[in-house]
């Protein structure tokens, strides 16, 4: 082990960031601004406001201050389990025998076993703050409602999750993880809402999607006072709070003077990733910086590399404000696959945007590939990887081995956004060799396009 840089670099509590960086401020080229469904016209504040809670509704629209002041008690709750460990993947590059370094940045370190808790935490406490009885919101592969469920917990609100069905089913485990922090949990969708009903009478037998259980967590916020609607990824909001990631990733890498070539992580709504590169691609805009993003989504619900760059509805109910992204359409509804966390049809504007923009690249992999990569990583790193995680794991590995190829040093640093405990199922699957890799054709996207 080469004694120049830890196994592990820790930052002091001092060294926590005190704002969210919020690279909007610092682009060129701005997202697209969302727009109200029915009058077509930029949603304002207010109209956000009648779902989300207001101080997040002003966020989601900030487009100015490049930093965000962490509130002081949701900096007093980072401190419980951050800042996260930059770790070196020492024993990784030795089985690659990459001359390359790899570094990721650990997000599982939480009960949640994810990055999530870091915007949970947050929406829970302006929910709080602004008096409410409770928050509602859905969930795909579970981790972003156990993080609300422990976020409401804290702060005594009630949480209100509905989580797609596949999921539900194969994870009941992760199911009563939220019931025991105090949540109420029903598979998606569900016969609770309008929009539920509608959709297990067109689709009975279906195995739902966050698009669907988006709509319904938005009825139940609209339909029951007291209650507003909290959303895991996709909006800007959700990838400020998760610019914590970043900045501590910055400060370790700073330590040690080390300059990431690339950044790598898996994409599902963006917002890990776009949390990870914030501050990074800031740098970047302003000459300081030279190196690539990579984002990585599974080849089962690819919209960045296989959709389109248009104004889509961010749920199948088509009741939340219109947004500009890499969509497959509000209607895709992927098959089922067990990085749930990644089965989302549109993608972050803002990351829409970078990709736009060639600011960003990306690739899909399918679960055979991510899977071995998941496995490699136990052997060697110890840690077993979440699924979804893998995607950036076996995009990292590539990049290894191509600098092996080229004879080349560089910098890679990866997010490690989870753990996979709650993912046996899919793990026995793989070690089985029962594992599916169902990749959508051309006419089924094109299909789920023309309904834009
Ligand atoms: C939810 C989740 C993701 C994907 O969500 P993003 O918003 O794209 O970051 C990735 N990894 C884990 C472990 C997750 O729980």
């Amino acid at each position: 082990m080469n004694a120049d840089i830890p196994y592990k670099i820790y930052l002091d509590e001092k060294e926590l960031p005190k704002a969210w960086y919020n690279l909007r401020a610092d682009m060129i080229n701005k997202p697209a601004p969302l727009l109200n469904p029915e009058t077509r016209q930029p949603s304002t504040v207010e109209e956000l406001s009648q779902v989300f809670c207001k101080e997040l509704a002003a966020q989601e629209l900030d487009e100015t201050n490049p930093y965000i002041e962490i509130p002081e008690p949701i900096r007093n709750f980072y401190k419980m389990y951050r800042p996260a460990p930059l770790i070196r993947a020492y024993f990784l590059e030795k089985a690659l025998n990459t001359p390359a370094h790899i570094y990721y940045k650990f997000e599982g370190n939480n009960t949640s076993g994810s990055h999530k808790l870091n915007s949970a935490i947050a929406q829970a406490y302006y929910a709080k703050q602004e008096g409410l009885k409770g928050v509602s919101t859905e969930t795909g592969a579970g981790q972003w409602g156990t993080a609300l469920s422990m976020a409401s917990a804290f702060f005594g609100i009630n949480c209100r999750v509905f989580m797609v069905k596949c999921s539900y089913e194969q994870k009941p485990h992760r199911r009563e993880v939220m019931n025991t922090y105090g949540a109420y949990v029903t598979p998606s969708p569900s016969m609770d809402t309008e929009i539920g009903r509608k959709i297990l009478e067109e689709h009975p037998g279906t195995s739902g999607s966050l698009g669907c259980a988006i709509s319904e967590a938005v009825e139940f916020a609209l339909n029951n006072p007291g209650y507003k609607y909290a959303l895991g990824s996709v909006l800007n909001q959700v990838l400020l709070h998760q610019s914590i990631i970043g900045l501590e990733t910055m400060t370790a890498l700073d330590k040690y003077n080390i300059k990431p070539d690339v950044i790598i992580g898996c994409a599902g709504g963006g917002s890990n990733l776009g949390g990870l590169i914030s501050p990074f691609v800031g740098r970047k805009l302003k000459g300081e910086l030279d190196c690539r993003f990579v984002a990585v989504e599974p080849a089962s619900c690819p919209s960045l590399t296989r959709g389109k760059y248009v104004y889509d509805y961010c749920d199948t109910g088509r009741v939340c404000p219109l947004q500009k992204m890499y969509t497959l359409g509000s209607g895709f509804i992927p098959s089922s696959s067990h990085s749930g966390g990644l089965r989302y049809h549109g993608m972050s504007s803002l990351l829409s945007q970078l990709y736009d923009d060639k600011i960003m690249e990306a690739i899909s992999v399918t679960q055979s590939e991510v899977f071995g990569a998941a496995v490699t990583f136990a052997r060697t790193e110890g840690t077993l990887p979440a699924p979804e995680s893998s995607h950036a794991i076996y995009a990292a590995m590539q990049e290894a081995i191509r600098c092996r190829e080229e004879g080349k040093h560089e910098n890679i640093v990866f997010g490690l956004t989870g753990t996979g405990y709650f993912d046996m199922l899919a793990y026995g699957k793989f070690n089985a060799g029962q594992m599916n890799d169902y990749v959508p054709t051309d006419a089924e996207i094109e299909a789920s396009l023309q309904q834009l």
